[in-house]
């Protein structure tokens, strides 16, 4: 079962995005790229490389809803004649008709994120959801934890590890310890945990950071020899990128803890301390990663919270 990465160029940021063939029958995606032309084009030119139409693929597997990463699963699907798209129901990012402005919105005021701001925000997210075509709910089918996804040769062990985003999952070839991490795992940048509603209680906000540390563990029990993430190069040492990622997340909160002032402090007041400057497509960003770095303290009782006019102010103890 041979896995064969192939680069995607991205309007984004964060760059290209590597989308994986799974070169066996029946022959999967894992990822798509963005719906743009040159992200088109490059898979095209990938697939082709390895004499593989894109009408050829039967199965796309997503490892999270990211634009980046699902972009195209609705255009490769209907010109595959219907080919099966899985993804964890935990995500929300490739459906049509999802109902969670309101919820984004309330997390955003609650994190004391000014209005003019969320408003900011939201023309950014709607100008971000234009590179992915949404799938209604019977093009899809979910993927879960320990699933087996078969082939005729070899299979792949769907491991839910969330944290980036709450239904992010990896790909365990248990034949030799290969994974393929999506965002979870990216060699030179520290993931984002992305602030997200509770999947199972919208209302509340998903513990990204707590449970972001958990998938991090889990995927070291598995002693992976090689770790595909959804960005740039390879991981052949896990282990030194675990140590890496655990150190840098503690040196982020100890930051994150001695900028709030004796009065206390919103999650954007940190965050705007945090990333003076940053333009709108990386405030929701900075916000996101406040939020996870405060709740993670406050869960571990190092920081107190209080609720202020609708807006958790937190506390040094
Ligand atoms: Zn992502
Ligand atoms: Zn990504």
């Amino acid at each position: 079962m041979k896995i064969v990465p192939i680069s995607v160029p991205t309007p984004f940021y964060v760059g290209p995005v590597n989308v994986y063939l799974i070169a066996e029958e029946p022959l999967t995606l894992i990822d798509t790229g963005p719906k743009t032309k040159e992200a088109l084009e490059a898979l095209r030119e990938g697939l082709r490389r390895e004499r593989v139409r894109p009408a050829d693929i039967r199965r796309i597997v997503l490892t999270h809803a990211h634009e980046d990463h699902c972009g195209l699963a609705k255009r490769l699907r209907d010109e595959a004649k219907d080919a099966e798209v899985l993804v964890h129901g935990w995500e929300t990012g490739h459906r049509a008709g999802r109902l969670e402005y309101d919820e984004h919105r309330a997390l955003l005021v609650r994190a004391g994120v000014p209005d003019t701001e969320i408003a900011a925000m939201r023309r950014m997210y709607e100008g971000v959801r234009a590179y992915a075509d949404a799938l209604e709910d019977h093009e899809h089918a979910e993927l879960s934890d320990d699933d087996e996804i078969k082939f005729e040769r070899g299979s792949l062990r769907v491991v839910h590890t969330p944290g980036h985003t709450p239904g992010s999952c990896s790909f365990l070839r248990e034949a030799d310890r290969t994974v393929i991490a999506g965002d979870c795992v990216l060699k030179r940048i520290t993931p984002n945990p992305i602030l997200s509603p509770d999947p199972v209680d919208p209302s509340r906000r998903f513990r990204s950071l707590a449970e972001y540390l958990v998938s991090l563990a889990r995927l070291r029990s598995l002693s992976p020899t090689l770790v595909h993430g959804g960005h740039g190069e390879p991981v052949a040492d896990y282990d030194e990128l675990f140590n890496r990622y655990v150190r840098a997340i503690n040196e982020r909160q100890a930051e994150v803890i001695r900028l709030i002032p004796k009065a206390g402090a919103t999650a954007w007041d940190v965050a705007c301390e945090l990333f003076p400057g940053t333009d709108d497509v990386h405030r929701f960003l900075a916000t996101s990663e406040a939020v996870a770095h405060l709740d993670l303290a406050h869960s571990e009782n190092k920081l107190a919270l209080e609720l202020s006019d609708g807006r958790e102010v937190y506390l040094k103890k």
